[in-house]
């Protein structure tokens, strides 16, 4: 009698990505890169700042730079002593005077104040009468309030985005120290896949598909900063898949494949993993997504993800994406989450732990696209973001849920 084999138990998300995360050793080196190119990638030292920003105390307004002491009440005119236009330097104010400053100006030594141009009056071709009795400070930026010197402004393994260039830029940086591109292979499984553009939809074999993966996978994996190499869709024989995948592993960090990795399936990727070196297939208790593949090809790490394209797009999000994070040396790789109310009913939970496509309303509750299956990849495109639902929870109209912005998680 055969015994017959036991089905392999569920891990939970956080302990697969727990020991995911364990094999993600940080890539070595790095690369220096314009400012400019910088946009995405992966901060890999401390930016100290050598000056103040702003440089100097400065006006955020037209107008003109008093001592707030000499003006008791509206009406005191002042003589014009110095025009300062952004830029130039200014002279101490001279007791008893006014000086013209223009925003970004510098405040001369001794002004403590400026009055806006609009709260004066001209009086004469050299003076100034003030309409509105000054506050100590006001419309002063202060030197340092942005950076101080010897600040750390961004820290090591922290993602670069549009506002932290400028930040860089600000303290002087034209160039930045980045963490290096993961070199990724991408390759589909599956003998129903047919590639866009090679045959017409109304020419598709019964039981093809196109291959929808395959672009989004590259989409994700470019946006995460790695350099990508598509293998396409492998052949469905034994040697040219070995013969790939050992190609792909002398050049690459990450070999990643989509389908066949449910348990049972026949397949070539797993077999040929396996000869050249280690394969855990593991099952996981989320839903939309329970198989997963994790191994090593040579010094390659390997990661098959299921076929099912919102399978597929969600355990990317959920265990690729914070690998690809750490191997860049990242600091971060959980999305943060919202607290949203639920404008729906979700009367049938799973036993696994649910990502849910749902969208935020403008009144931020959320409403849930109607079918949740995991080929329908409608309900990614039309969501914005996943309701992280733990297992076996009834969710009731009103209920606050956990919510995670896919635009989060997808840069
Ligand atoms: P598998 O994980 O290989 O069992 O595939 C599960 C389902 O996902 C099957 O219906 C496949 O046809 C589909 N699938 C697999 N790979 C892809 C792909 N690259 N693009 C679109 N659908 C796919
Ligand atoms: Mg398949």
């Amino acid at each position: 009698m055969n015994a017959k084999p036991s089905r392999p138990a569920l891990r939970s998300l956080d302990d697969a990505l727990a020991e995911l995360l364990g094999h993600a050793q940080p890539l070595a080196g790095v690369e220096s890169v314009s400012t400019f190119d910088a946009d995405g990638r992966m901060l890999s030292r401390d930016l100290v700042s050598a000056l103040q920003v702003p440089p100097h105390d400065n006006t955020s307004m037209d107008g003109y730079a008093v001592r707030s002491s000499e003006i008791a009440d509206e009406g005191v005119t002042l003589p014009v002593t110095q025009r300062i236009p952004a830029g130039s330097a200014a002279a101490p104010l001279a007791p008893g005077s006014a000086a013209r400053v223009f925003t970004g100006a510098p405040i001369p030594d001794g002004a403590d104040a400026v009055v806006m141009q609009e709260e004066t009056e001209a009086a004469g071709d050299h003076a100034v009468r003030i309409m509105r009795v000054p506050t100590p400070g006001q419309w002063i930026r202060r030197s340092g309030e942005d950076v101080a010197r010897g600040a750390v402004v961004l820290a090591r393994g922290e993602r670069l985005g549009p506002a932290a260039l400028g930040l860089a830029a600000s303290i002087g940086m034209d160039r930045l120290p980045v963490a290096p591109r993961p070199r990724v292979a991408l390759f589909s499984t599956g003998d129903e896949l047919v590639m866009p553009g090679e045959v017409p939809p109304d020419q598709m074999r019964p039981g093809a598909i196109y291959n929808s993966n395959r672009f989004f996978l590259q989409a994700l994996l470019r946006r995460l900063g790695c350099q990508v190499t598509d293998f396409g869709i492998v052949p469905d024989r034994r040697e040219p898949t070995i013969a790939a995948l050992d190609q792909a592993a002398r050049d690459h960090d990450l070999i990643l494949t989509s389908g066949g990795v449910s348990v049972g399936e026949e397949d070539h990727v797993k077999p040929a993993v396996q000869s050249l070196g280690t394969l855990d297939l593991w099952q996981i208790a989320i839903k939309p997504g329970k198989p997963f593949a994790y191994g090593t090809v040579r010094t390659a790490h390997f990661m098959g993800l299921p076929g099912n394209p919102v399978s597929s797009f969600v355990t990317f999000l959920l265990l690729v994406r914070p690998f690809l994070l750490k191997l860049q040396g990242a600091n971060r790789w959980t999305a943060p989450q919202a607290h949203l109310r639920a404008d729906f009913e979700w009367p049938r939970p799973d036993r696994r732990r649910e990502f849910l496509r749902a969208r935020r309303r403008p009144d931020g509750t959320l409403e849930l696209f109607d079918n949740q299956s995991s080929g329908v990849l409608s309900s990614a495109v039309w969501a914005d973001g996943l309701v992280d639902n733990p297992p076996g929870q009834v969710i009731a109209r009103g209920d606050v849920v956990r919510f995670i912005a896919l635009a989060e998680l997808v840069q």
